[in-house]
């Protein structure tokens, strides 16, 4: 059975550590979980990723069950065995990028139709649909189905999608219950738009409920910063103290920081991922591109006291000479060195947390 402990907290933000226990071993949180849309984390042997300290990691459902599909996934009784990644697995519902991948998408209370983006066939994604894939997948955190609203959306709009999300929420609850392994999770997802009315509204109709774990959705969707953090610091305390409270699809570095302040436990983003393949390094004092010029004769590592396996092993020159020649030994060591980076920075928030020092770290991470 999925369970959460909070070991720590800080005593002047709403800052945790804490401990999520699955059948595939505990995460510590706060945490980081890279995106491993495909069923890999792009680039990465499975090996790799354990040794950048990568804790879970998060897979699409959307992608998974249009390619390869569920009736080769089951061959291997779920995702840990096709990929050989023995640790715990998070997917997302499919609904993000139903609606922003697949070609016309149409909602209805049913749930939604769509084409496929590879090759415009037909399917229709409901709630219990997307339960039956995380099922298949084996996810030992399955998401729930939920309207994702564009941005900018009216006050009307997007109160009728929080209260479809609630209802899906409670149709995948009664699915998940009557078809998934117990051991297993499932999440919901606070919807609500820019709206602190709302926001409020959907926390407590899904808090509710009950599930084992809260996210937020829709944040980061093209609003200005501050609104970003105002909703996130208005919506972290309406969801369950007791339970994990994931911000998806979030963030840079600093983003993290503040959220942890807020109260998130748990944060997947493609940046460090994405950003390794077009050449963006994260370093201790801010990004650098390898590819500028300054680096062509420069024998530093990327970030010195990186103990990342690229930074123990190569040198800047080396890395720009790679990344220019499009070399694909570029994009795994840049990805290595990236996810470190976030996994180390988390391990950095959890012990400021548990040593009570939270808020002295991020004043100093966030002001330099
Ligand atoms: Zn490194």
């Amino acid at each position: 059975m999925v369970d959460f402990k909070i070991v720590s907290e800080s005593k002047t933000t709403r800052a945790r550590a804490g401990l999520l226990n699955t059948l595939h071993g505990s995460v510590e949180t706060p945490v980081f979980m890279p995106v491993g849309t495909l069923a890999t984390v792009k680039s990465l042997s499975p090996e790799e990723l354990t040794d950048t300290g990568a804790q879970i990691i998060v897979g699409n459902t959307y992608h998974l069950y249009l390619r390869p599909g569920c009736e080769v996934i089951n061959l291997f009784s779920g995702l840990h065995r096709f990929m050989h990644w023995d640790r715990p697995i998070l997917t997302d519902s499919g609904g993000f990028q139903v609606f922003s991948l697949a070609k016309l998408s149409k909602i209805s209370e049913e749930g939604i139709t769509f084409q496929s983006h590879i090759d415009g066939s037909r399917h229709m994604l409901t709630p219990e649909k997307a339960v039956e894939i995380q099922i298949c997948l084996n996810s030992d955190i399955t998401m729930c189905l939920d309207e994702c609203i564009k941005y900018p959306a009216s006050f009307g709009d997007t109160k009728n999608g929080i209260e479809l999300t609630t209802r899906w929420a409670q149709r995948c609850k009664k699915s998940w219950e009557e078809n998934a392994q117990k051991e297993n999770a499932l999440f919901c997802v606070v919807q609500g738009g820019m709206f602190k009315e709302l926001r409020e509204m959907s926390a407590d109709a899904l808090g509710e409920i009950g599930f084992s774990g809260y996210a937020i959705g829709g944040l980061s969707v093209g609003e200005p910063k501050d609104i970003m953090l105002e909703i996130a610091d208005f919506t972290l305390p309406k969801l369950p103290d007791t339970k994990p409270k994931y911000v998806m699809g979030l963030g840079t570095p600093a983003d993290i920081v503040e959220l942890v302040a807020l109260g998130a436990d748990m944060f997947d983003c493609v940046m460090p991922t994405r950003n390794a393949r077009n050449g963006q390094m994260f370093t201790k004092d801010g990004t650098i591109n390898i590819s500028n010029s300054h680096f062509k004769c420069d024998t530093d590592p990327i970030d010195s006291g990186c103990l990342c396996y690229t930074c123990r092993n190569y040198s800047r020159a080396y890395l720009r000479h790679l990344f220019m020649e499009k070399e694909l030994l570029a994009y795994r060591l840049n990805t290595i060195h990236n996810i470190h980076y976030y996994v180390n920075l988390m391990k950095s928030i959890r012990t400021a947390i548990c040593n009570d020092e939270f808020e002295a770290f991020r004043n100093i991470y966030c002001n330099t």
